[in-house]
Parts: C-alpha cells; sequence; structure tokens
C-alpha cells in the first residue's frame, strides 16, 4: 500500500510512494521549502489504496517550474542535433 505526506496547513497531499520514506523524505524537502524547516501542526504520512494512487498519478499535471525544464532540455537536444548534424 502507498503513502502520502499531507501537509494539513497548505492543504496538499503529495504523490503516492511506494514506501513509507518516501513520502516521510517528500514531507522533509515540503517542510525546507515551504515552511523554513518548521513542522506544519498536524502533518501525516497517509496509507492509500492502489487506486487511489493510480487516479491520483493520473491526475498529476507538470507545474510551471516542470514545463520549463522541459523546454530547456528540448533546446538543448535540438541545439546538439543542430550543431552535430552543421559541423
Ligand atoms: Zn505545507
Amino acid at each position: 500500500m502507498p503513502f502520502t505526506y499531507n501537509c494539513p496547513r497548505c492543504g496538499t497531499a503529495s504523490r503516492p510512494y511506494v514506501f513509507r520514506s518516501g513520502a516521510e523524505d517528500h514531507g522533509v524537502r515540503h517542510r525546507r521549502r515551504r515552511h523554513d524547516g518548521d513542522y506544519p501542526v498536524r502533518e501525516y504520512i497517509q496509507r492509500i489504496a492502489w487506486r487511489y494512487a493510480f487516479a491520483r498519478a493520473a491526475a498529476w499535471r507538470p507545474s510551471g517550474g516542470d514545463a520549463i525544464a522541459a523546454a530547456a532540455a528540448g533546446l538543448l537536444v535540438l541545439w546538439c542535433l543542430w550543431h552535430a548534424l552543421t559541423n
């Protein structure tokens, strides 16, 4: 059964992780980025059913940062191909 990290202060749940340690690591990163390392009151790790994990994974959409990183990577690949073919 997969696990999610849940932050009631932000009202968010992480993507599902197969191991509890993955959800806990997500919580560490979340606290560091969003809460300056402080522990949100009543944060928790939740064990969820596999069908909810698949539904959440299917509902995942890239963030703006993901889109920018993908565009930069695509441009880099195109530049490398163009450079290899023209020299
Ligand atoms: Zn939070």
